[in-house]
């Protein structure tokens, strides 16, 4: 018995990271780091960064290694591959478990191909669920495939709900910081710069999603994300303001009873929770201290100050291809403002346009999906009247 045991423990986890030069990236590799004995990293990805992924590449004897679009005329090191085939093809390499911590649309295609490869995946890409949740639940179900979530409340809900019966749950509630504009005036959202923006008050993030939390869009896309993730119906999903980002999520049951997950905000916890398939590991972070004097409050959010969240739970609701189109515009809106071609107040207002104006198409292919993105990026871009930004 003690034999199956140390043979079982000696096995280490074989892990496939899409994204690895990335902020989720970085920390996954940390994360690894400090375990050598539980994981070995046997695949890595990420957008364009040669000299990123060589190094990570070196670091942890990494056997493959692919970039989703090498810059230009860049000579790549013997064995890197390139182009999105070249990751879909690390995505479903034999391996215990696929970390998807590419951002945006981009993550689409490699996820599909390891969920159809049955590989257990850990996602930090909310965008790909929101995208095509429908259609990611069918491939999983069609081959078995798991999908563990690595955002930080969705990872509160998972831990809150284990061991619970699904008909036991009321409510998930999803806890927002507010971000950096929580008081604000919003007669002044439209002068609001970029620094500002990205200056998020308690998560140190990638930019795209730091601005998606200072909009809130980031809460209404983790709604989405939740309703797919949990198979819970969006009128019993809620989000609340709570700063300081200690409740990462909470979970009302039936009974009147809420269980909820705490912890510092520190993105490593999630991310060794999903890639060790729910199992512990000691000392990821330190326990929050909660007799530190600092009250956790909480608010109600406030619609008319983010219209985002309802903006996309009520592209949720209509289903089909309307929630891809609200991810695409908002990745166009979001970048252009990174960039300084549009203003702060005219990001959502934006993705309102494009959601607007798009006619649905109930239960969509992957054809459908990414036709609705590409449709949602030329619209908004035209708005903008700048180039087609690409996934
Ligand atoms: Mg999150």
């Amino acid at each position: 018995m003690s034999t199956i045991s140390t043979a079982v423990e000696a096995r280490r986890r074989r892990v496939v990271l899409l994204g690895a030069t990335g902020s989720i990236g970085v920390q996954c590799c940390d994360v690894i780091s400090r375990f050598p004995a539980l994981f070995e990293l046997v695949g890595v990805a990420a957008g364009s960064d040669v000299a990123g992924l060589s190094s990570v590449v070196q670091r942890f004897g990494v056997r493959r290694s692919a970039l989703v679009s090498p810059p230009p005329g860049e000579v790549l090191p013997p064995g890197m591959g390139s182009g999105v085939e070249a990751v879909c093809e690390l995505a479903a390499m034999e391996c215990e478990v696929v970390c998807v911590a590419i951002p945006g649309a981009a993550a689409l295609l490699p996820t599909l191909a390891a969920l159809d490869a049955g590989r257990t995946i850990a996602t930090a890409t909310k965008e790909v669920l929101v995208m095509a949740g429908e259609m990611v639940r069918a491939r999983a179900a069609a081959t078995g495939a798991r999908i563990l979530p690595v955002d930080s409340e969705h990872s509160a809900l998972w831990q809150c709900l284990r061991g619970e019966r699904a008909d036991s749950v009321s409510r998930l509630v999803l806890t927002a910081s507010g971000g950096p504009f929580r008081e604000r005036d919003p007669a002044t959202f439209a002068t609001v710069t970029v620094e500002e923006a990205l200056r998020h008050p308690t998560w140190t993030m990638g930019p795209k999603v730091t601005i998606d939390s200072a909009t809130m869009m980031n809460k209404g896309l983790e709604i989405i994300e939740a309703h797919f993730l949990f198979d819970v119906a969006y009128a019993q999903i809620g989000a609340v303001i709570h700063p300081r980002s200690i409740v990462h999520s909470f979970v009302e049951f039936i009974d009147g009873a809420v269980v909820a997950q705490l912890g510092v905000p520190d993105m490593r916890v999630p991310i060794a929770l999903a890639i060790a398939d729910g199992r512990r590991l000691p000392g990821i972070a330190a326990p929050a201290r909660l007799t530190d004097g600092a009250a956790l409050e909480f608010f109600e959010v406030d619609a008319a100050r983010f219209p985002a969240v309802g903006l996309a739970r009520s592209a949720g609701e209509r289903g089909g291809i309307v929630p891809a189109v609200l991810n695409a515009a908002n990745e166009v809106a979001v970048a252009a403002f990174l960039e300084r071609r549009i203003g702060y107040d005219a990001i959502v207002s934006l993705v309102g346009d494009a959601v607007g104006a798009v006619a649905n198409v109930t239960d969509p292919s992957l054809g459908d999906v990414l036709d609705a993105d590409a449709w949602a990026r030329r619209f908004t871009s035209e708005r903008i009247g700048g180039a087609v930004t690409s996934a």
